[in-house]
């Protein structure tokens, strides 16, 4: 079941065919400021810096921009190993998240509420990063960090899995799973089936817990699509779905049968 990572990051359709790199999307495109940014966030250990990861909880990561740049510079700079601080850090968010929905019933409206609103905006926002933020890191480096072959092929080797869990709001139909935002918008219009929301945070949990535990060496391969796939929704859950998907439309190919407009089946 399981594919090696070098079976992810091979053999897709992007760029290969006519030599052509593939491009990022207008909007998309990180700056010169926000590569250098997650360069030295990523190589630096951050994460593990306790005012960092509370930072990162109380932002349920970073926005929907960042967070998806996050795994784009770190593939970019690390290959598969860098999705190791991604998989911690969005373990733990959804373990949070997992916890919030404990308790007695009666009180889990209320728990939620207070457990899954935003505490602080994200990170790389507040320091001042966005789309036309500079940069005096060398260009070559620059350049590497914006190389979107290997996101471009972890997101499509994982689509056929992700995207059941589309949150149909975000994707503007349907009322299955819904993302973070759009259960706290359901939970105060009494509208939510928690029970079902609590499935699916459990489900996003297990998989992102299980990739995580696959980049110790005792536990190397152990990993399923299934697994990496929940990262991806993970992402998704703590932020909404809007820029993945717009991403997803400018990358997976139509033949691949992933209709990323399409939501829930
Ligand atoms: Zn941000
Ligand atoms: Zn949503």
């Amino acid at each position: 079941m399981s594919a090696s990572a070098g079976d992810m990051m091979g053999d897709l359709p992007f760029g290969g065919g006519d030599g052509q790199p593939i491009r990022w999307p207008e909007g998309l495109r990180p700056s010169d400021g926000e590569v250098h940014f997650l360069w030295s966030f990523s190589f630096w250990g951050s994460i593990m810096e306790p005012a960092t990861r509370w930072a990162l909880r109380r932002g349920w990561g970073f926005c929907q921009r960042h967070g998806l740049l996050w795994l784009a510079t770190s593939l970019a700079f690390l290959g598969w190993l860098g999705l190791h601080g991604p998989a911690i850090v969005y373990e733990d968010l959804m373990d949070r998240a997992r916890l919030a929905f404990r308790g007695p019933k009666v009180l889990r409206p209320l728990r939620l509420r207070w457990a899954l609103r935003d505490r602080e905006p994200c990170l790389a926002c507040r320091l001042g990063y966005g789309p036309h933020s500079p940069s005096r890191a060398p260009p070559r480096l620059l350049a590497q960090g914006r190389q979107m072959e290997r996101v471009a092929s972890f997101l499509a080797q994982t689509a056929p899995l992700w995207r059941r869990w589309i949150c149909p709001r975000c994707a503007g139909r349907g009322t299955a799973v819904l993302c973070r935002r759009h259960l706290l918008l359901a939970i105060t219009g009494g509208r939510a089936d928690l029970d079902a929301q609590e499935s699916y945070v459990r489900l996003l949990f297990r998989g992102v817990h299980r990739f995580s535990q696959s980049f110790r060496w005792e536990r190397k391969g152990t990993d399923t699509v299934d697994d990496r796939a929940c990262l991806v929704a993970a992402v998704g859950w703590c932020q909404g779905w809007d820029v993945l998907l717009s991403l997803g439309s400018h990358i997976l190919p139509p033949q691949s049968g992933v209709d990323v407009d399409g939501a829930v089946p």
